[in-house]
């Protein structure tokens, strides 16, 4: 039969399933079950020509990860199912369907996909990678994490709505997927899992066409709704007013809400005070900045993953110096492997620290302007205001959070930050930053404030 496949140029749906099962089977026999479920049990064959074939990832990760580590043994397979050669080609679900490309290396990578192409409906595809047991667990996420588990064991009845904030790259799009994978594939449930600029977007798309019956036919008729980065509602009243129905309805039917934000509920702004007093009916649990015990534990976690040797001082070393963001250190763990095969040299300190270092070089750097402007609008205060001498209190607080923030973001020196500033000098800085480094220890809503306005600078 394959003699015959190979040689035709359209080569139909079943033959395709047909030689992606002969090289899957091939390349089950050479790596592990975890790889195997990991890395190729999602992947589908787009085409296959004379000259190449093309394989579909879900997402940009893994095409990435499947071409630095895995092409030859591809190459070895296709060879040996088809009896010759080709080229071969990993692209997206994304690029096949055409939309935008997302940065690389993201549990939000997996980028929303149309399920159905007659559908527009946006969908993230299920990713067997961003499971609980790939999830380390420490004190920053232990009650998030339990309570995702809880739901997947028992959606509708353990905690309803879930409600998941924290600062951007601390798992909690990893633990919308952990409880997707669950309740799809062990209870075979109906899920809707997809982020709310997604949900924006086919409201919008819904206005335009009129198809309300199938969008609220859509949203209501499902057993969980897991809906990620919930902050994005802020500029659509609309969507708003129609995801507040769906609540109801889902809720009054016990079905599962899980959502996640980068803030509480009540620090979104232009939310209403139904939905947040609606996402405090359930449980409402944060996620904080790893410790380093945490972050040694995910970087070792995520070598094992890849097969990468890391030993424990260099994962301590990158846990050190990558300190915030887990999505910073699992780039940097990536580059390891790559810098690895590109080399074939093992692992060394000096590479780790050359990652560390490029790896902060190339952080987005935020101009001092952009700081004032995001604080004046937050606490509703003039830019002239901030950068006066005037040291009433209502502006102080303000002031040296905008200092706090600008020696942590932009390039510029204490005296250039003093100077600009409200024309302070180096000490007034210094004491800015120790003082908001203080009271956000104390104050968790200003805690919230300031790493909210920091994730929106670095965006
Ligand atoms: P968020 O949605 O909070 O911005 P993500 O869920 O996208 O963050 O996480 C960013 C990356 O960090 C993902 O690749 C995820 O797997 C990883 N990550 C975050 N926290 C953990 C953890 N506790 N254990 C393992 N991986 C983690
Ligand atoms: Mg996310």
């Amino acid at each position: 039969m394959l003699k015959t496949i190979v040689q035709k140029v359209n080569v139909s749906e079943s033959e395709k399933d047909f030689i992606l099962k002969g090289i899957l089977s091939v390349i089950k026999k050479v790596v592990t079950a975890q790889q195997f479920d990991i890395w190729f049990s999602c992947l589908r064959i787009l085409s296959v020509t004379d000259n190449s074939i093309t394989f579909v990832a879900p997402n940009n990760f893994i095409r990435e990860w499947l071409y630095s580590n895995y092409k030859d043994l591809f190459s070895g397979a296709v060879y040996k199912v088809l009896n010759s050669s080709r080229e071969v080609i990993f692209s997206t679900e994304e690029a096949v369907f055409g939309q935008a490309s997302a940065p690389p290396f993201s549990a939000n990578d997996t980028v929303p996909t149309i399920m159905n192409p007659s559908d527009d409906y946006y969908a993230i595809p299920l990713n067997k990678y961003y499971s609980f047991e790939n999830f380390v667990v420490g004190p920053c996420n232990r009650l998030a994490h339990a309570a995702a588990v809880a739901v997947s064991e028992s959606p509708g009845c353990a905690y309803n709505p879930l409600f998941i904030h924290g600062a951007s790259g601390l798992g909690k799009t990893h633990l919308l997927h952990a409880i997707n994978n669950v309740l799809v594939s062990k209870r075979m449930m109906k899920t809707i899992f997809l982020s709310c600029e997604r949900f924006v977007n086919h409201y919008i798309s819904t206005i335009r066409s009129n198809s309300w019956d199938s969008f609220r036919e859509l949203y209501r008729n499902t057993d969980a709704l897991l809906l990620d980065d919930i902050q994005l509602f802020e500029n659509s009243q609309g969507s708003r007013e129609e995801f507040f129905h769906t609540f109801n309805t889902l809720y009054n039917a016990r079905k599962q809400i899980v959502i996640t934000s980068d803030c509480p509920p009540e620090f979104i702004a232009s939310l209403e005070d139904r939905l947040v007093s609606r996402f405090k009916w359930g449980l409402l649990c944060g996620i904080d900045n790893a410790t380093i015990e945490t972050r040694i534990a995910i970087a070792e976690k995520k070598a094992s993953l890849w097969g990468i040797n890391l030993p424990h001082e260099y994962a301590t070393y990158l846990a050190e110096n990558i300190s915030g963001n887990i999505r910073e250190l699992e780039g940097a763990i990536t580059r390891l492997s790559k810098e690895e095969k590109i080399t074939k040299n093992t692992v060394t300190l000096d590479l780790v620290r050359k990652v560390v270092r490029d790896l902060s070089g190339n952080k987005k750097t935020v101009n001092i302007e952009a700081v004032i402007e995001a604080v004046s609008k937050r606490f509703h205060v003039s830019v002239s205001q901030l950068q006066s001498k005037r040291r009433t209190r209502s502006l102080t607080l303000p002031r040296q959070i905008a200092m706090y923030l600008s020696r942590k973001l932009t390039n510029m020196s204490l005296m250039e930050i003093g100077g600009y500033i409200g024309g302070r000098d180096h000490s007034t800085v210094i004491h800015a930053d120790e003082k908001i480094m203080q009271l956000s220890k104390k104050d968790k809503n200003l805690l919230f404030i300031i790493q909210k306005l920091e994730s929106e600078l670095q965006r």
